[in-house]
């Protein structure tokens, strides 16, 4: 017989940075995982380890289509993250947030699974409240470049709040603030592993503006331990909660911190800001500490060096 603590969770986004760390702790507690990506910024090299794994199973599917299968919850990651990719093909990524969560929630609703959402800390924009609270309704451009990513959140976030409302559906919505950790890609143009990858190759640190905008880091083992917090609590617990570090850096300290750990000899060069790229970001977490009695661990030092390790392991069996 079944272990009735052993649920069957379905990751959409199950082969990108974080949701190939969510797989392997859902493995790690003794659950079954369906893990569905359509591989746009993921890869089986992030769960090549899990394939052969008794409890774990990978298919190939794009969430802007149907899906019928047979799970208890459902991790709703996919979906680009990084500007560089979410920007690549700006009217799949807003499919992927509303034709994706409609779907996801369809299935919700026909297996009455509980959901979590993947939600970020865009749906803020450009804040002008410091530090950002759930109850902040955000300072978002509707016609921007980054708007594919930030309205497609703002809209899922509906989606999951009217099913709740007009289905009753069990849902969990997280806004997710700047995460980090080995798996991110080499190439997905974010701050934390652009840094790295370029003081390990020596080549110029592309510090956007004057490096003075804030954001504020979240080690991956932190957001995943949130994520399993969160699908545990209570139905009468929907969120939105923010989850990240408060630590609050500027990007140049960012810089000339992986410069200084990795012993680079980059030099920091200073290019245009992007259009719309928040001045400041960082997370309140009261409503977290209290509902999931989750505050992060890892220190910025500590989760830079391990992830300065993967980029270092990962170069070396490139070149
Ligand atoms: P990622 O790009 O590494 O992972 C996204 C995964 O979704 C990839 O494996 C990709 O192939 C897959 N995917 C994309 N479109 C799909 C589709 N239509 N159908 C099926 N699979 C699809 O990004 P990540 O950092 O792991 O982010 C995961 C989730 O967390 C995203 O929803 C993102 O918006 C959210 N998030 C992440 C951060 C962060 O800092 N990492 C911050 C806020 C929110
Ligand atoms: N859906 C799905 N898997 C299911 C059930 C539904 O992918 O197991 C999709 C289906 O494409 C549907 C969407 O979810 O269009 C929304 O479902 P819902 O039941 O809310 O609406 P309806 O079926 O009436 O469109
Ligand atoms: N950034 C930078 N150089 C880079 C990549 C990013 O200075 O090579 C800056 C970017 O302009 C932003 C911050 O770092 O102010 C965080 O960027 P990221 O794309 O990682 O995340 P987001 O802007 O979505 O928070």
């Amino acid at each position: 017989m079944r272990d009735p603590q052993r649920k069957s969770c379905l990751v959409t986004g199950g082969a990108g940075f974080l949701g190939s760390h969510l797989c392997e702790q859902l493995l790690e507690c003794g659950h079954e995982v369906l893990c569905a990506d359509n591989f746009f910024t993921g890869s089986k090299r992030n769960i090549e380890h899990l394939l052969h794994h008794p409890r774990f199973e990978l298919m190939r599917h794009d969430i802007t289509f149907p899906l019928y299968v047979e799970v208890d919850e459902i991790y709703n990651l996919a979906c680009p993250a990084s500007p560089v990719h979410y920007q690549h093909d700006p009217v799949q990524t807003t499919k992927t947030s509303v034709h994706g969560a409609i779907n996801m929630l369809g299935l919700a609703k026909r297996l009455h699974a509980k959901i979590l959402q993947a939600s970020t800390s865009e749906v803020y924009g450009d804040p002008v409240v410091h530090p950002q609270r759930e109850d902040y309704w955000g300072h978002v451009n509707p016609i921007g470049l980054r708007s594919c990513y930030d309205e497609g959140k703002r809209c899922a976030e509906t989606l999951f709040f009217d099913y709740h409302r007009q289905h009753r559906l069990r849902i969990k919505v997280m806004r997710i603030f700047n995460t980090y950790g080995p798996r991110m890609h080499p190439s997905d143009g974010r701050v934390v592993s652009n840094f790295i990858v370029q003081a390990l190759r020596g080549e110029a640190i592309t510090l956007y503006g004057d490096g003075l905008q804030t954001r504020s880091f979240c080690y991956v083992d932190d957001l995943v331990d949130a994520m399993l917090k969160l699908m545990g609590t209570g139905d009468a617990f929907t969120g939105p909660v923010n989850v990240g570090n408060p630590v609050e850096c500027t990007i140049r300290e960012l810089a000339e911190r992986i410069v200084a750990m990795t012993g680079s000899r980059s030099e920091i060069v200073y290019l245009p800001l992007p259009n719309d790229d928040p001045l400041q970001r960082c997370p309140d977490i009261t409503l977290a500490r209290e509902s999931l009695h989750w505050e992060p661990k890892v220190p910025l030092h500590q989760g830079l060096e391990s992830t300065v390790r993967y980029f270092e392991r990962l170069l070396s069996r490139q070149d």
